[in-house]
């Protein structure tokens, strides 16, 4: 059964017959100008202005979470905007705790702005050695995302995850309190893909070693492939605008990968159980984004180049070739479906944003 059905959003120009390559970085500044252009100049000039946002992201594991909003970042210009993951607070507040001159900067922090039950250096010897079967209490992480939107400065933020496993009212209380903690508007954005679609994502996922941007062998390529001769496999080459290894960089998988989805089954769950509940959530602006469309209705509501394809490669002397497949999927409720493009969800967060901004 399909747990989550969201409104499609049209992306597609009517009467236009222009095409982009988007998996290359200068094409796609032109689709996004295209596609959104006045909702980006919107958007830039309110954050020039020194307007800042906070957007939490909601979706499972592997969603495109961080994907979506790098693009973002990438259409309306980075420095003003954000990505904070909680995982990553956990591990940078790790970091601290074991640095004298941070520590003590956390733990000021913690003594003013921290209410719960656990004393400050109970909370930063459990942050310190955390490993993933600890679950630090839900005032506990309230207080290091906190700490880490403090240290942002004036910045839009998009917040990247949630206290799994709390009951209703303690979930609506880390919202709350997080909403409260800056002045600036705040709204949630859901996002729902398919099973089918996250499984893939996983299998074929790479990033690059220079500056994480994650790609995927199978679904979201890069502009230059390579071929190792010893390992006898295709790789992908960071092409991304602002990487040190720009060019050269061969973007690797990780061990474990391979089993895809039901690796992480029971984390799925929980992500959707609580998203499914933060959908009730009232007061908040909401974006709704959707990974898959039905392949009946692409036609009217997308453009065939927002569509992703499936890749395939080929050796040609000593050099790769491309094949470009169309890739079908069935969504959560069993209809053919096509995955969009990130670029082009992309598009649905920066005008969705733009609206719930009121800009
Ligand atoms: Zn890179």
């Amino acid at each position: 059964m399909q747990q989550f059905d969201f409104p499609i959003f049209k992306t597609k120009i009517d009467g236009s017959d222009q095409k982009f390559m988007l998996e290359d970085p200068v094409e796609r500044r032109k689709y996004f100008d295209l596609k959104a252009g006045p909702e980006i100049e919107k958007i830039r000039d309110y954050l020039q202005k020194g307007n800042t946002f906070v957007g939490f992201l909601l979706g499972p594991k592997n969603s495109g979470k961080g994907t979506y909003t790098k693009l973002f970042m990438e259409a309306v210009g980075g420095d003003r905007v954000a990505h904070i993951s909680v995982g990553d607070i956990v591990r940078s507040a790790q970091k601290a705790g074991r640095d004298e001159s941070q520590k003590k900067e956390l733990v000021k922090f913690l003594q003013t702005r921290y209410r719960g039950f656990m004393k400050v250096e109970e909370i930063i010897a459990s942050v310190v050695d955390w490993n993933i079967s600890t679950l630090l209490e839900t005032e506990g992480i309230l207080a290091l995302v906190e700490w880490e939107v403090s240290r942002l400065g004036r910045k839009a933020i998009f917040i990247d995850g949630f206290p799994r496993n709390i009951d209703q009212i303690s979930l609506s209380l880390y919202f709350r309190a997080l909403m409260g903690y800056r002045d600036d508007p705040d709204f949630f954005v859901y996002i729902n893909v398919p099973e089918s679609v996250i499984d893939e994502r996983i299998k074929y996922r790479v990033i690059c070693p220079h500056c994480q941007s994650p790609r995927n062998l199978k679904l979201l390529r890069t502009k230059e492939v390579g071929f190792d001769q010893e390992k006898k496999e295709f790789y992908l080459i960071c092409d991304s605008p602002n990487c040190q290894g720009f060019g050269t960089a061969r973007m690797v998988g990780k061990a474990g990968d391979s089993l895809g989805i039901e690796a992480m089954r029971d984390r799925i769950e929980m992500d959707k159980k609580v998203i499914k509940r933060l959908l009730d959530i009232q007061g908040v602006p909401k974006v709704y984004l959707r990974n898959s469309i039905p392949v009946t209705k692409a036609k009217d509501f997308v453009d065939d180049y927002e569509i992703t394809p499936g890749y395939r490669y080929e050796l040609e002397g000593d050099k790769v070739k491309v094949i470009e497949d169309p890739w079908t999927i069935k969504d959560d409720a069993g209809e053919d479906s096509y995955s969009l493009l990130p670029a082009a969800v992309a598009v649905g967060l920066i005008k969705q944003t733009a609206q719930v901004l009121g800009l």
